[in-house]
Formats: C-alpha cells, structure tokens, sequence
C-alpha cells in the first residue's frame, strides 16, 4: 500500500481511458496506484503498474519529440542560445538507440520509484515482430518532426521575443477552476504572450485528427489562470508531421459547453465509484470494453482476464 493519497482529478486523458474501457480506466488509475514501489507493492499492483507506464512505438516518437524540443526552448531562453540543428539531431539519435536497447531488454521492469523518463515500449512488452523498417521509419520521422520544428514559425518569432514573453514551456498544472470543485489536470506544450493576449502551442506528431476538446480545456484554462477573455486566447496547433499550423479560437458559448462536459465527465467517474469522497473503487464495478479491436491494442491484455 502507498503512503500517497490517491486523489481525485481530471483530466483529458483520464477521460479519454474512461470512454475506452472502464476497466482499463481502473487499472490505470486504481489498481496500479503504489506499484512504483517494486519491492513493497504486492505483484498484481506493480504489473499493472509497469503495463500502465507501456508506450507504443507512435507514442515514443511524440515524446521524443516533445522531450527534445523542450530542452532546446528552455535553453534558448535561458541563454539565448539556439541548439544547433545537427547537434539536436546527434543528443536524439543517440537517445532513442539507449531507449530502444534498454526496452528491448525490459529492465524497466527493474525500475525502482516512478517511470516517469523510463521508455518501455509495448511492442517488445508484447513481442509484436515488429519490422526493421518501421522502426526506421519512426526514426526519421523524429528527425524529419524536428527539421519542421527548427523550420517553423513560432521558432523563429520565439527567437525575437524578450525573454519574459516566454510563459511556461512543457508546463503541468493541477488547476483548480470556478466551474468544478475537482483539479483539473492541463499540460501546455508551450505559452507565449501575443498582442494583448496569449498564445498557447500544441506540438502534434500523429496524423490523427486532433481532439477539439483539448484545446477548449487549454482556453478555459487560460480564461482563469490568465484572467484573459477567449477571445485574447489563441491555441495554434503545430502538427510536425505533416508540416500545417491551425488556429483555434473558442466562443464563450461554446468554452461553457466544454465545462458542462467535463462536469457530466466529472460525475459518471465518481458514480461508479465505492466511495466518492474517499476515492475507492472495486474492480468487478468497472466493466470491460467488449470491443476486442480496443483490447488488441490495449496495455493490460497480459493480465486482464486473469483478474477477477
Ligand atoms: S484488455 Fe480489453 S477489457 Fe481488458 S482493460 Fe484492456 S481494453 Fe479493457
């Protein structure tokens, strides 16, 4: 048993699992708390644990992305120097291989404490065969992220801005917001003062269509901690990939939408709870998902249907 309370949030992610599968939301949120202690936790807890913290090979590649360009914003503003693009390139090369060899390995079953930088990749947890030539593919398309990146715009308008303008880099908060009594997890990529108002950035490195969701929680996020109105609120999405910028901009009809949609969210996780003031849920309450396409795919498919 761990010493931390499990607390009560929410946050895209969350319900996103939520709507996926409830089991797979328990495991992950319950049935795994306290298993980053290897040598307390009892098995059951710490396999779930280390199946939670699994990736998929296109997962890796955008936090490899996020991860490098993170470092080289925080450094230029704080010095004022550019990495070099070649330099940039070699750091992440030589990542990636010692991620791949020490997943390929599976020491991060070994990991004592939080996962949080461990790369453990689903494709060897699973053994799926995975061919050569997609794994280099999914290298070049990191480089190939990274070039757009150095090429983009908001780069080069970052580089002519004073240094205060630069308002929180790959930042995550637990908010506490007007419309709910519950924290509201939000993670921004990026934050930029722009005119009399503020930019938020959302790097993208997947082709799928973005969820318009996020980034109404980023701007009623940034209504209150900014006390902006939404209309001095812009979320520019930067997809990487395929080389596009968007930008979003949100009515205050449609943020007020938004907040009755995480605050139904919001109830029906706490309903299928045991107790919602304690945060305590039996695992039999939550149903799996009888869409085997999800379970294919899915983290905990190894110990699953051994449970209950
Ligand atoms: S294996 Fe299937 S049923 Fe089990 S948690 Fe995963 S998605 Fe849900």
């Amino acid at each position: 048993m761990s010493d931390f309370k499990n607390n009560f949030s929410w946050s895209m992610s969350r319900d996103s699992l939520f709507r996926e599968c409830k089991r797979k939301y328990y495991y992950n949120y319950y049935g795994s708390w306290g298993g980053w202690e290897r040598d307390r936790a009892d098995k059951v807890t710490r396999t779930l644990y280390v199946l939670k913290n699994l990736q998929n090979i296109h997962m890796w590649k955008g936090s490899t992305v996020h991860w490098e360009i993170e470092r080289i914003l925080k450094q230029l503003v704080s010095t004022g120097k550019l990495t070099p693009e070649d330099r940039s390139a070699q750091r992440v090369t030589e990542l990636m291989r010692e991620d791949f060899r020490s997943s390929r390995e599976g020491l991060y079953w070994n990991k004592q404490g939080s996962m949080k930088n461990e790369t453990a990749l689903f494709e060897h947890e699973y053994k799926t065969n995975t061919p050569n030539e997609t794994w280099k593919q999914n290298y070049d398309d990191v480089i190939m992220c990274l070039q757009n990146f150095y090429n983009s715009d908001v780069l080069k308008r970052i580089e002519k801005l004073p240094k205060k303008a630069v308002i929180s880099i790959e930042s995550m908060t637990a908010a506490s917001l007007s419309f709910t009594p519950e924290i509201i997890f939000v993670k921004l990529d990026l934050a930029l003062e722009s005119g009399d108002g503020i930019e938020i950035v959302d790097w993208k490195t997947g082709k799928a269509k973005s969820d318009e969701l996020q980034f109404r929680v980023y701007t009623l996020f940034a209504n209150e901690e900014y006390d902006l109105p939404p209309d001095e609120i812009t979320v520019t999405e930067v997809n990487l990939m395929s080389n596009e910028s968007f930008n979003h901009n949100f009515s205050p009809r449609e943020l007020i939408e938004s907040q009755e949609y995480i605050n139904k969210s919001i109830d029906a996780m706490k309903n299928m709870l045991k107790d919602p003031e304690e945060n305590t849920a039996v695992m039999t309450d939550f149903p799996r998902t009888e869409n085997e396409r999800i379970c294919e795919s899915c983290n905990f498919k190894k110990i699953c249907f051994d449970l209950d």
